[in-house]
Protein backbone atom coordinates (compact mmCIF):
# COMPACT_ATOMS: atom_id res chain seq x y z
CA UNK A 1 0.00 0.00 0.00
CA UNK A 2 0.85 3.77 -0.49
CA UNK A 3 1.18 5.90 2.03
CA UNK A 4 0.27 9.21 0.78
CA UNK A 5 1.15 11.36 3.83
CA UNK A 6 4.33 12.19 4.96
CA UNK A 7 6.00 14.81 7.29
CA UNK A 8 8.40 17.21 5.83
CA UNK A 9 10.96 19.50 6.42
CA UNK A 10 11.06 22.98 4.73
CA UNK A 11 14.59 23.03 3.31
CA UNK A 12 14.45 27.23 3.55
CA UNK A 13 12.98 27.57 6.84
CA UNK A 14 13.20 24.12 9.02
CA UNK A 15 9.51 24.10 9.70
CA UNK A 16 8.01 20.80 9.65
CA UNK A 17 4.27 20.28 8.03
CA UNK A 18 2.30 17.14 7.06
CA UNK A 19 1.68 17.24 3.29
CA UNK A 20 -0.34 15.03 0.61
CA UNK A 21 2.07 13.61 -1.81
CA UNK A 22 0.44 13.06 -4.70
CA UNK A 23 -0.69 16.57 -5.04
CA UNK A 24 -2.41 17.95 -8.15
CA UNK A 25 -1.24 21.47 -7.39
CA UNK A 26 1.86 22.56 -5.55
CA UNK A 27 1.97 23.03 -1.74
CA UNK A 28 3.90 25.35 0.38
CA UNK A 29 5.40 25.76 3.30
CA UNK A 30 3.07 27.52 5.65
CA UNK A 31 5.32 29.59 7.11
CA UNK A 32 7.74 31.46 4.43
CA UNK A 33 5.62 29.61 1.38
CA UNK A 34 8.89 27.76 0.01
CA UNK A 35 7.37 25.09 -2.37
CA UNK A 36 7.76 21.68 -0.74
CA UNK A 37 6.13 19.56 -3.09
CA UNK A 38 5.43 19.79 -6.84
CA UNK A 39 3.46 17.67 -9.02
CA UNK A 40 5.44 15.48 -11.44
CA UNK A 41 3.21 13.10 -13.64
CA UNK A 42 0.91 12.36 -11.24
CA UNK A 43 3.09 11.61 -7.97
CA UNK A 44 4.55 14.64 -5.84
CA UNK A 45 8.28 15.84 -6.36
CA UNK A 46 9.50 16.28 -2.83
CA UNK A 47 11.85 19.08 -2.35
CA UNK A 48 11.88 18.70 1.42
CA UNK A 49 13.84 16.42 3.46
CA UNK A 50 11.21 13.56 4.25
CA UNK A 51 11.21 13.26 8.17
CA UNK A 52 7.90 10.27 8.52
CA UNK A 53 5.71 8.66 6.63
CA UNK A 54 2.63 9.40 8.23
CA UNK A 55 -0.04 7.15 6.75
ZN1 LIG B 1 9.45 27.19 5.18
Amino acid sequence: MVNDFIKVKCPDCGNEQIVFRKAATKVTCLVCNSVLVAPKGGVGEIKGEVLEVVG
